[in-house]
């Protein structure tokens, strides 16, 4: 791994791509952890006297350019967080791009336009590569929470730069690497949130790997659904059900909830009941783990020498369905093993909680995380070897 300390960076045009996905509502941000992670990086490089060329996504724009998906909002934090000025480009290549960066001076800051509104970000087009290696002299990436994406942005421009991995990308892999080589035992994961389609090899690989695998939220109701159980309206993915039965369900080392929260309405308007699994009504929907489920998974967290954990227990951005979630929180924030925790929404809900500083490593990558704690090789990193 190349990283960024051993090298002499002075006059040099610097393309750092960073993770500015911040949840966005109504054109304002609610959440700038991630950027505030980046300021490490970005404020060596001002030191370093180099011209700083900053990249990131926000959302899901596939290609083309999505109004409310512009990085303004992300510069004007990252402005105010700095106390520098930014300027920020209305696209990420170009001619007009190539000017900005041909009048930068020394410790100077451009923030191009969100990098996926071109195609070939996804894509890992030659062109678009080329089109934003021209901008640089070296290439830094940074951006743990992509870092498992063969994208130009991320993989691509280490292939024809210099390139090296940023402080912030530098602390992930040094905390989650000794984890990977060495956890301390009992190694427990817990998996929540929406979907399994998308974090079910992790669950494959962590059935070998860890000693506990705790598994809640809406993606627990396909396991549920799976091993037979009445799920009712719950949000799950029907479609992942085979897929799921083919995993060792009766795996002793795999815990999912004994009891649920239901309620025929998930705004939290209609009265909640708890309800053993296998008692959900048709009408009803499991939207928390139960008060014996939290026992249960608490009592593990509690014996635990080292707890992953990603992905809430329930739908906690509504009060009535967030105690499973809060409780978890809590009691991997209060136990004394190693404790890493990283995902969107569950870092959100820590810093609700006021626990981001109880916890060991806050990563910056969920899908991330889960994909270098399961041993995967992720193309970013891969292209800094
Ligand atoms: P993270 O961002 O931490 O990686 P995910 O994005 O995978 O987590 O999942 C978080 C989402 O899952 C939240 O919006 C939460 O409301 C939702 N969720 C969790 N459990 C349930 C459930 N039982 N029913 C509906 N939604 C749920
Ligand atoms: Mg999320």
């Amino acid at each position: 791994m190349r990283y960024l300390r051993n090298i002499e960076l002075k006059d040099k045009r610097v393309f750092l791509r960073a993770d500015f996905n911040e949840p966005i509502e109504n054109g304002k941000l609610v959440d700038d952890f991630k950027i505030r992670a980046s300021l490490e990086t970005i404020e060596y490089l001002i030191k370093q006297k180099t011209k700083i060329i900053l990249a990131s996504h926000l959302g899901r724009p596939s290609g083309q350019v999505v109004e409310e998906l512009r990085l303004n909002p992300i510069a004007e934090r990252l402005s105010k967080l700095l106390d520098r000025p930014i300027k920020k480009l209305d696209d990420s290549v170009g001619p007009q791009v190539e000017e900005a960066v041909s009048q930068m001076k020394e410790g100077e800051i451009i923030l191009l336009e969100n990098i996926q509104f071109n195609p070939g970000e996804k894509e890992k087009s030659e062109e678009y590569i080329k089109a934003l290696a021209k901008l640089a002299d070296v290439f830094v990436l940074d951006a743990f929470g992509q870092s498992h994406r063969d994208y130009a942005s991320i993989s691509g421009l280490a292939k024809v730069l210099p390139s090296y991995a940023g402080l912030l990308l530098e602390k992930e892999i040094k905390n989650l690497k000794s984890i990977l080589k060495n956890p301390q035992r009992p190694f427990t994961v817990v998996i929540g949130g929406a979907k399994i389609s998308t974090k079910i090899k992790f669950i494959k690989r962590f059935l070998e790997t860890s000693d506990d695998l705790i598994l809640g939220g809406a993606l627990a109701n396909t396991v549920i659904s799976a091993k037979g159980f009445a799920i009712g309206k719950s949000v799950s993915e029907e479609e992942m059900v085979e897929e799921v039965k083919r995993l060792n369900l009766t795996d002793t080392k795999l815990h999912i909830p004994v009891d649920v929260i239901v309620s025929v309405d998930s705004s939290g308007q209609a009265p909640a009941k708890i309800a053993p699994v296998g008692k959900t009504e048709e009408e009803e929907m499991i939207l928390d783990i139960g008060p014996d489920t939290v026992s249960l998974f608490s009592k593990i967290i509690n014996r635990s020498g080292t707890v992953i954990w990603n992905g809430p227990m329930g739908l906690f951005e509504i009060d009535k369905f967030a105690a499973g979630s809060k409780i978890v929180a809590e009691q991997i924030a209060k136990s004394s093993c190693f404790s890493v925790v990283g995902g969107g929404d569950s870092i959100t809900l820590l810093n609700k909680l006021g626990l981001l500083g109880k916890i060991n490593h806050i990563s910056t990558g969920g899908g991330a995380m889960l994909s270098f704690l399961s041993g995967e090789k992720l193309p970013g990193i891969e292209a800094l070897e």
